[in-house]
């Protein structure tokens, strides 16, 4: 056993967290308060090189291992809950893209998307379908050399700032969750309509519906063999599942850092606030949760770069971290008093954005069916 990270890994952390404090960090409620698209940011970390960590260098990515892909989520969500989605979305994306799209796709879209030059975007969930994903009503008709893609997608994240989206789609309607294909959807054709939401939180990166009517796309924007799409995704999210956990973790982390500082400064009763371990013992407790909390994590994205089973694990980390980043973030704003309720400091976006990802990519009740089956056995599900 070997609880350190690698010289590259410590290294790349190191700046990314010197960037997340100095360049993310001080303009996190700007871009809320304002619900504008971070695209200044987006370029940065373009610069840095950190939207393309998983994708192969051929096609201009940094070919990073998925401990450090994580490590760069939790330092960039210490600065920006939202930016981390740019890592987030081209490690889920560039994942699916990169193993079984065309070559023609990868060479226009994932080199693209590495330099910071397109945003893609996740196009599952349906007004009828979000846990229950695979009872999608999209669908794609197979016509000459084309699909014709008709449907209505809704709650995806960063759709107002995306070119392209992956969309689900069903192929073969009678095939449940086998007919289900992934095509690579650009967002400026003829018959698209997006729609925004006024979300509670993560309002710079706006989430949305897309609408899909008798959208013309070329054969080879099927990503993968016709009905794999389902499969495909799964797997993915076997992966982002863990860098949310990492992005939760890395947002409570922060806050509890500045908490521990606020407590040293504000005196109450006569004494500084650190000094009651009715404060203090709260918050070591919250570091104590996170640090084991992180630990599964790195342990989940260990066990994939081996290539060894970790579906159990990272269902593990997406339904708890964000739980406990909530919980630890809601004591931190308590904590603060009445200061941790105005938008002077970040605590009340952080506690609004991090919910979000209590629900997306999969909820807590999602996650303990897949931990069920996979201890239980499949003959146990209920459904
Ligand atoms: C911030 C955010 C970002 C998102 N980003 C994307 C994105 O980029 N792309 C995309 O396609 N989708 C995205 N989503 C959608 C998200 O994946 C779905 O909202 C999620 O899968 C849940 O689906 P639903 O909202 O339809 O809830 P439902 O399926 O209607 O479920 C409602 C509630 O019932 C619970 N429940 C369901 N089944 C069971 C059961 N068997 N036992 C117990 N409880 C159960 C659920 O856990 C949930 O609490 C996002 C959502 C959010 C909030």
């Amino acid at each position: 056993m070997d609880f350190r990270f690698n010289d590259v890994q410590e290294s790349m952390a190191k700046v990314v967290r010197n960037f997340a404090n100095k360049v993310l960090l001080p303009q996190y409620g700007y871009w809320d308060q304002k619900e504008e698209f971070p695209y200044e940011q987006w370029a940065k970390m373009a610069e840095l090189d950190l939207l393309g960590l998983r994708v192969s260098e051929r096609y201009g990515g940094q070919e990073a291992d998925c401990v450090t892909a994580g490590l760069i989520a939790e330092e960039i969500a210490r600065g920006d809950f939202n930016c981390a989605y740019g890592v987030l979305m081209t490690c889920l994306v560039g994942d699916i893209i990169e193993r079984f799209a065309t070559e023609k796709i990868k060479n226009n879209w994932l080199s693209k998307m590495a330099k910071g030059e397109k945003i893609i975007c996740i196009a599952l969930t349906e007004p009828q379908a979000g846990c229950d994903a695979a009872a999608l009503n999209a669908r794609a008709v197979k016509k000459e050399d084309s699909y014709v893609l008709n449907g209505e997608k809704s709650a995806i994240s960063l759709l107002r700032a995306s070119d392209a989206a992956v969309v689900f789609a069903k192929t073969d309607p009678a095939a449940g969750a086998r007919g289900i294909s992934a095509f690579l959807v650009p967002l400026d054709l003829p018959g698209i309509t997006l729609q925004s939401y006024p979300d509670m939180g993560s309002k710079a990166i706006v989430r949305g519906s897309l609408f899909l009517d008798d959208i013309v796309i070329p054969e080879e924007n099927l990503i993968g063999q016709e009905g794999g799409g389902f499969i495909q995704v799964m797997q993915a999210f076997d992966y982002s599942r863990v860098i949310i956990a990492l992005m939760c973790l890395g947002a409570a982390q922060i806050t509890i850092e500045e908490t521990v500082e606020y407590v040293k400064q504000r005196s109450v009763f006569g004494k500084p606030l650190a000094k009651f371990e009715g404060i203090s013992f709260p918050l070591v407790e919250w570091l104590t949760r996170l640090e084991a909390a992180r630990w599964l994590c790195y342990r989940a994205l260990w066990l994939r770069d081996q290539e060894l089973p970790h579906t159990k694990e990272a269902a593990m980390c997406k339904w708890l971290c964000p739980e406990l980043a909530v919980a630890a973030i809601h004591e931190c704003l308590l904590i603060h008093g009445h200061y941790g309720y105005t938008r002077e400091f970040p605590i009340e976006q952080r506690m609004r954005d991090v919910i979000g990802l209590q629900i997306g990519d999969g909820t807590a009740q999602v996650q303990k069916i897949i931990i069920s089956r996979e201890v239980f056995g499949r003959e146990f599900l209920p459904y």
